[in-house]
């Protein structure tokens, strides 16, 4: 019986290969906004320039930092005050996406995204926000980009480790959009199509980081993985990253690329519709063969240890997992397989 409720998110998309800067004064006018503030971090700067030159910017804002400290975002929304801005237009990876949305939330002011990453943030409405080092998430209407601007050439410059890890971070929102608490059928068919996009457009990405074809169906994977993974909510996989990224500093979406193997191994068993989806979108006899195929074929990272987590952090992390874990997670977790997960994931083991 297919009993749910599924709510799709009102934003425009665009895909505008060489042709960010006119797609993007475009949306800007149809919002009838006149005083842009541009968000791009100095690293970002050459990929925004030509975008700010067809638009009326009233406000340039560079000061972009990974998982946005309170102090950072407090000081973008004063800035935005103060230049009496009517839009934000961000250009960059999740960072920067989420200094506009932390903009967006206090303000109400209408978010245009052009990602240069695959990290997905434009396609959802969930905010992240960083205080010491307490990270907080929310969800509100507000934050989710009206518009989200794709151009393949805007990633021909991400560095083929960051555009690897960025990658396996989109298809991490795919698998764990299987088992999410609020899984629905769309959020599966949805995810099923991310990750098939994903699987092919990666290991292109990975051998030709100048491959638009490669780009573009990466960027495609990543957009519907991020929809479906907004729906569907955070399962076991972003539960257990964002507890370790917090506690261990480590880096996000390498972080996202080293466990993804392990939960899947781990739920895939008593996820039967779930496995099938992912082996299908992979077109290999299981999900857990597909998912190795492809992070042998894109030179994948493999271990916690190698990105800064201690080994005594194992214990430590354990306990705050096993409360944020969902209740509905496929394989019920105990101390003892979570405790041999997270060892396996940092010791990099069957990766
Ligand atoms: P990032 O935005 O920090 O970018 C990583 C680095 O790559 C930065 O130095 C950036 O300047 C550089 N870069 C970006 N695009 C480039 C390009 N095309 N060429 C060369 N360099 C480029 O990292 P990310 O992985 O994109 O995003 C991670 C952040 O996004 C995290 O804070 C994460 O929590 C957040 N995120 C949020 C959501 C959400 O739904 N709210 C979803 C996914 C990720």
């Amino acid at each position: 019986m297919l009993r749910f409720t599924h709510e799709s998110l009102g934003q425009r998309v665009v895909f505008a290969p060489s042709d960010a800067a006119s797609a993007v004064a475009a949306e800007v006018s149809a919002l009838d906004a006149s005083r842009v503030m541009l968000i791009a971090s100095d690293r970002e700067a050459a990929l925004a320039d030509p975008i700010a030159t067809g638009l009326p910017v009233a406000l340039r804002h560079e000061e972009v930092v990974m998982h946005v400290p309170v102090p950072v975002a407090e000081r973008a929304r004063a800035a935005a005050a103060e230049a009496d801005v009517d839009v934000i237009v961000t250009v960059g990876g999740g960072s920067t996406t989420g200094l506009g949305k932390a903009v967006a939330l206090t303000t109400g002011l209408p978010v245009v995204s052009v990602p240069t990453t695959y990290a997905g943030s434009e396609a959802t409405d969930v905010w992240g926000l960083t205080d010491g080092e307490t990270k907080s998430t929310g969800v509100d209407a507000r934050v989710l980009p009206r518009s989200v601007v794709y151009d393949a050439t805007l990633l021909t410059s991400l560095p083929a480790d960051l555009a690897v890890a960025s990658g396996l971070n989109a298809l991490a929102h795919g698998v764990d959009a299987m088992w999410g608490p609020r899984a629905d059928p769309i959020d599966a068919a949805l995810a099923g199509e991310a990750i098939r996009g994903l699987a092919e457009g990666l290991p292109v990405v990975a051998k030709d980081g100048s491959s638009l074809d490669g780009i573009e169906h990466t960027l495609y994977g990543a957009y519907l993985a991020a929809v479906a993974f907004a729906s569907a909510g955070s399962g076991l996989h972003h539960k257990i990253c964002h507890v370790l990224g917090g506690m261990f500093n480590l880096p996000h979406a390498q972080t996202h690329s080293v466990v993804l193997p392990h939960v899947l191994a781990f739920n895939a068993p008593h996820a039967p519709d779930a496995e099938r989806r992912i082996a299908a979108a992979f077109g290999t006899d299981t999900a857990v063969d597909g998912l190795a195929a492809l992070r042998a074929a894109v030179d994948a990272p493999r271990a916690l240890r190698d990105f800064g987590m201690p080994e005594d952090g194992i214990p430590k992390a354990v306990p705050p997992i096993l409360a944020a874990a969902p209740a509905n997670n496929p394989t019920p977790l105990t101390e003892e397989n979570l405790t041999a997960l997270l060892r396996a994931a940092w010791e990099g083991e069957h990766a």
